[in-house]
C-alpha cells in the first residue's frame, strides 16, 4: 500500500477529518485556518449553513465598451441578501485600459486585480517580478486603488511561472493566484475549493508549469478556475466565452449559466465565472447574464461577491444564518 492510499484510508477511518487531495495536509492539525486551508471538495460546513457564493473573474483591458456592460450587470441597487451590492473581480492588464474606468470601478466596490503589463506569457521569476509590480504600480498611481488593495494575480494566457509564481506573488504582496485550470468532464463531478498551496497543488496541472504536488508555499491561495459545461451539456470549457458548443439564443445562454449553477448549488462549491466582457458583445449573452444575475439576487442564500471576498469567508466560514456579521463582507452606504 503506497502512502496515498494510507493516507486515504485514514481519511475514511477517521471520520471528524475533512479529506484532502493534498496528501499529507490535515486541517485542524498541521493546517489551521486563517493562515491554512486544505485542498477540498467539500464545505468546510453543512451544505445548508453554506452561502452558495458566485464570484466573477474578468481578465485584459478595462475600456469604455467593457464598463458599459459591467455597469449594466452590477449596479449598486443589485444587492446581496447582507443588502450589501453585489462585487466582481477585475484582472486587468496595461495595454488599452482607461485608467479612469478603474477608479470608477474600484470606488464601486469591485476587486481590482492584475493581468500584466504586455499581456505576454509570464512564466519565469523575472517576467513575474517585473510585470506583476509594475501593473500593480500602475493600477495604484494611474487608477487610485490602494496597493494593499491588490491582492490578486492571473496570467496571461493561463501561462504560470510554476513554482516560482506563488513566492514572487507572495513578496509583492499579493496573498492569491487564479490562474490554475481544473476541468470537470461531466456534469455533478466533485469540483475543488479554493486552498492554500502550504502542502502542494494536488491536481492535474492542465497547462505546464503549476506549482509541484509536494512544494510548499505557506498562506499562499489558489482559486481553481473549475470548467463549466457548455449549453448542451457536452463539453467542458475553462471560460465562460470559451466554450466549444456556444449558445446562440439568450435562453440557450441563460440555460448555460443556470444548469452550471444547479450543478454547484447541491453542494454549494463557489460558482466561478471566468471570462471577457466581449462575450457580452453578443445581445443575447448580455441579456441572458442580466437575468441571471437578477434571478440570483432574489435567493436568500446567494451571494455573488469578488474573489477577494470570497476568500475572507474561506478564511473564516460564517453560517450562512450569521453572514450579516462577517465584517470583511460589510459595506458603508447599506
Ligand atoms: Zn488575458
Amino acid at each position: 500500500m503506497g502512502l496515498t492510499q494510507l493516507a486515504l484510508l485514514t481519511c475514511v477511518v477517521i471520520a471528524t477529518v475533512t479529506c484532502s487531495s493534498q496528501t499529507n495536509c490535515h486541517q485542524g492539525g498541521n493546517c489551521r485556518l486563517p493562515q491554512c486551508s486544505c485542498s477540498s471538495y467539500s464545505s468546510p460546513l453543512p451544505v445548508k449553513d453554506t452561502p452558495q457564493i458566485i464570484f466573477y473573474g474578468f481578465d485584459d483591458a478595462l475600456n469604455v465598451r467593457m464598463a458599459r456592460h459591467f455597469r449594466k450587470l452590477f449596479p449598486s441597487d443589485r444587492r446581496n441578501p447582507n443588502n450589501c451590492p453585489i462585487s466582481m473581480s477585475l484582472y486587468i492588464q496595461h495595454a488599452y485600459t482607461d485608467y479612469s474606468l478603474v477608479s470608477e470601478f474600484y470606488k464601486k466596490g469591485m476587486e481590482i486585480g492584475v493581468h500584466s503589463v504586455t499581456h505576454t506569457n509570464i512564466d519565469t521569476e523575472a517576467k513575474l517580478a517585473d510585470e506583476a509590480e509594475r501593473q500593480k504600480n500602475n493600477l495604484a498611481r494611474l487608477g487610485s486603488v490602494p496597493k494593499d488593495e491588490i491582492v490578486g494575480w492571473r496570467s496571461p494566457n493561463l501561462k504560470t511561472a510554476g513554482d516560482k509564481q506563488p513566492p514572487t506573488l507572495k513578496r509583492l504582496g499579493y496573498t492569491y493566484d487564479i490562474s490554475l485550470t481544473y476541468t470537470v468532464g461531466k456534469r455533478h463531478q466533485k469540483k475543488p475549493w479554493p486552498f492554500t498551496l502550504d502542502y502542494g497543488y494536488p491536481y492535474s496541472c492542465q497547462i505546464q508549469p503549476c506549482p509541484g504536488r509536494t512544494a510548499s508555499h505557506k498562506g499562499f491561495w489558489e482559486v481553481p478556475i473549475v470548467s463549466l459545461m457548455d449549453y448542451k451539456g457536452a463539453y467542458p470549457c475553462a471560460y465562460v466565452d470559451g466554450c466549444y458548443n456556444s449558445p446562440t439564443t439568450e435562453d440557450d445562454a441563460f440555460q448555460f449559466l443556470w444548469k452550471n449553477f444547479e450543478d454547484n448549488y447541491q453542494t454549494r462549491t463557489p460558482l466561478g465565472f471566468n471570462m471577457h466582457a466581449a462575450w457580452f458583445e453578443r445581445p443575447h449573452n448580455l441579456a441572458a447574464m442580466d437575468r441571471f444575475i437578477k434571478e440570483m439576487t432574489k435567493k436568500d442564500d446567494v451571494y455573488i461577491v469578488s474573489v477577494q471576498k470570497m476568500l475572507e469567508w474561506m478564511k473564516n466560514p460564517i453560517k450562512l444564518s450569521d453572514l450579516h456579521n462577517l465584517e470583511s463582507w460589510g459595506c458603508k452606504s447599506a
